[in-house]
Parts: structure tokens; C-alpha cells; sequence
């Protein structure tokens, strides 16, 4: 157990999106475990711009426990942008990350964090028996199927973002400033030694997960296009294939014709090309101009998130020192 005062010794940061039904329980379970481990821990909720009452619950929650902090961002921004702001306020030797929907165990932190003492700077926990359902495992198991391919590194769908992580990976974290980010990603580039845990995953004990088909489909497709210039490279593939094609075409179509063996002049070839050719111009033209969005995106270098208001004065003045 450590006594040392004044020391933040882990963080635990959590976005919370429309989490009303499970802030207390959360923060409660948190509190229990984290004291067996030490008094210097806090407790970071990042509220993503809830349409419910989970930001009145969280002052509340920061009035009544000292080791509660709120921060508020000034609209939906989505899960890793709350997770970077809630990392960077972070204080601790060590920082957790997990979901506010209860279906990452609080009571794993304990876990998690004896294996990190054992000199893992990155300790992930791997969801063996994922209680989502069918629809869900399946879409995140081709995400990552594609992601690994993509990136040419093997990604794990077991693991997600709950896990513990020593300061200097998130100081790194804290540093990637690109716009698409997702955050177990990230820790995965960044190659520090890592230990995984399996832990029991819970099903969602109330309300339904934000994340719509839509959202999901939207992340991955940034991702895709964030991570690898794999597309443009198969696009300029199909470009290269397809000429050598119409030329083999072109040939063949002028034998035939010095061989007297076309009579009608072909206009149903040439419909066929035409239409075959302007649909892949299309979609390969779209293929470029999604990668120079993404350029523009960039290029505005706009900060991450914005944060609306916290509970703690002296967080606020973290962040405009930043
Ligand atoms: N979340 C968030 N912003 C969003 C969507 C989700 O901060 O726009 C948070 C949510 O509060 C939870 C975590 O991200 O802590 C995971 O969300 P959810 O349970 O909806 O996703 P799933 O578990 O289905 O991946
Ligand atoms: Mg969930």
C-alpha cells in the first residue's frame, strides 16, 4: 500500500457518453478497488457531451470525493478524443483507461495493475468471452482483420482500450496530435512491452451502446484511410491492370476487324468501356479526393476537442499552459 501523500500514484480516465444509469455504480466500485491499492488515485470523468444528466452526476460525484475530476467538452467529439483529453489531465505514476458502461470490471484494475509492477509499461486486458452481441464481435473482428492487413501488424480483437499504462506511454500519447486517433491503435504503434490480462467482459447492464452501425462504419472507414495508403496503391494497381486489359482489347478488337469479322460497327463494346471506364474513374477520383479531406483536416490543425468547463480550477489551468 502506498501512503505517500500528495502523489497521485493512478489515474483511471473514463469518457463517459449518456452513462447517467452507470456513473455511481462505477465510480463507487472504482473507489473500493483503488483504495485497496493506495490513496493517491484519481478518478478522471471526461463527459462527451451527454444529452442526459451524466455531467450533474459527475459534479455531484466530485463534490462528494476529492479523488473525482470532471471535465466537460463542449460537444460530442467521440470516445478517444474524451480519452485524450482526460489523458491529458492526467496526473498519475500510472493511468487507466476503461469504459464508463460498467462492462469493463472495475475490480480488474487491481489486476492490471499488479502486472504492471512487474515491469509491463502497457498491461491490456483481453475480453476472452466478449458479451456483445453476434453482429457486434463479428464487424470489430473484419475491423481488425482489415486493420492488420492494412498496417501489416497484427491487431487483437480481445483487447480494447481498458488496460494500464505507465506515464511515459502517455506522455508519448499526449504528444500524437493527428486528428484521426483511436486509442489502443496508437498504444499499439508506440511497440512498448506488453502484458495481457485475460478479464471476464460484462454484458452492457443498462441503456444501449451509442456506438450506431453508422459511427462504426464512419471510424473505420477513417481509419482505413488514416493508417495506410494501401487504397490509393490497389487503385493505382486496378489503374495499371485495367490499361494493359483495354489495350489487349484494343488489339484483339483490330485483328478481328482486319479479319473482316466485325460487320456491325461495335457499339455495344464501346457502351460497355465507356460505362466500365467512367465508373472506375469515379470511384478512384473519390479514392483521392477522401485522402486530400483527410489532408485538409489536418492542415487546419485544429485542437483535438474542446473542452466547456471542468471541476477542478487548477485542471483548466493544465490545459491552457498546453
Ligand atoms: N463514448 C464516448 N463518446 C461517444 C461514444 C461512446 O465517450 O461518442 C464512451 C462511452 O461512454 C463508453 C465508451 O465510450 O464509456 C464505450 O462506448 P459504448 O459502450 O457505447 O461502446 P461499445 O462498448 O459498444 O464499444
Ligand atoms: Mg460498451
Amino acid at each position: 500500500m502506498d501512503h505517500t501523500p500528495n502523489r497521485t500514484q493512478i489515474s483511471v480516465v473514463v469518457p463517459v457518453y449518456f452513462s447517467e444509469g452507470t456513473l455511481l455504480a462505477l465510480s463507487d466500485r472504482i473507489h473500493k478497488c483503488l483504495l485497496r491499492i493506495t490513496f493517491g488515485f484519481e478518478l478522471i470523468l471526461v463527459d462527451d457531451g451527454s444529452q442526459d444528466q451524466s455531467w450533474q452526476l459527475i459534479q455531484l460525484l466530485s463534490n462528494s470525493s476529492t479523488h473525482v475530476k470532471g471535465i466537460k467538452l463542449s460537444r460530442n467529439f467521440g470516445q478517444h478524443y474524451a480519452i485524450s483529453a482526460g489523458c491529458r489531465a492526467a496526473k498519475g505514476e500510472w493511468v487507466v483507461v476503461m469504459d464508463a458502461d460498467l462492462q469493463d470490471r472495475p475490480e480488474e484494475i487491481e489486476v492490471l495493475y499488479q502486472k504492471a509492477l512487474e515491469g509491463f509499461p502497457v498491461v491490456l486486458a483481453s475480453r476472452k468471452d466478449r458479451k456483445d452481441d453476434f453482429g457486434k464481435i463479428l464487424s470489430s473482428r473484419l475491423f481488425f482483420r482489415l486493420l492488420s492487413w492494412l498496417t501489416g501488424s497484427k491487431f487483437d480483437p480481445q483487447v480494447g482500450n481498458f488496460g494500464i499504462y505507465h506515464r511515459r506511454v502517455i506522455q508519448e500519447f499526449n504528444r500524437m496530435q493527428e486528428p484521426v486517433r483511436i486509442f489502443s491503435v496508437m498504444i499499439h504503434w508506440m511497440g512498448f512491452p506488453t502484458a495481457k490480462i485475460p478479464v471476464q467482459h460484462e454484458a452492457r447492464p443498462e441503456g444501449k451502446s451509442r456506438y450506431t452501425f453508422r459511427k462504426r462504419l464512419n471510424l473505420a472507414l477513417e481509419i482505413v484511410l488514416a493508417y495506410s495508403d494501401k487504397p490509393i496503391r490497389l487503385m493505382v494497381k486496378a489503374g495499371i491492370l485495367l490499361s494493359f486489359l483495354s489495350v489487349l482489347f484494343g488489339l484483339i478488337t483490330l485483328i478481328r476487324y482486319f479479319l473482316g469479322e466485325i460487320t456491325v460497327s461495335g457499339y455495344s463494346s464501346l457502351i460497355i468501356s465507356i460505362a466500365f471506364f467512367s465508373g472506375v474513374l469515379i470511384a478512384m477520383l473519390g479514392v483521392v479526393g477522401l485522402y486530400i479531406g483527410k489532408i485538409f483536416e489536418s492542415v487546419k490543425n485544429r485542437p483535438l476537442y474542446v473542452i466547456d468547463q471542468t471541476t477542478d480550477s487548477e485542471m483548466e489551468i493544465d490545459q491552457i499552459i498546453e
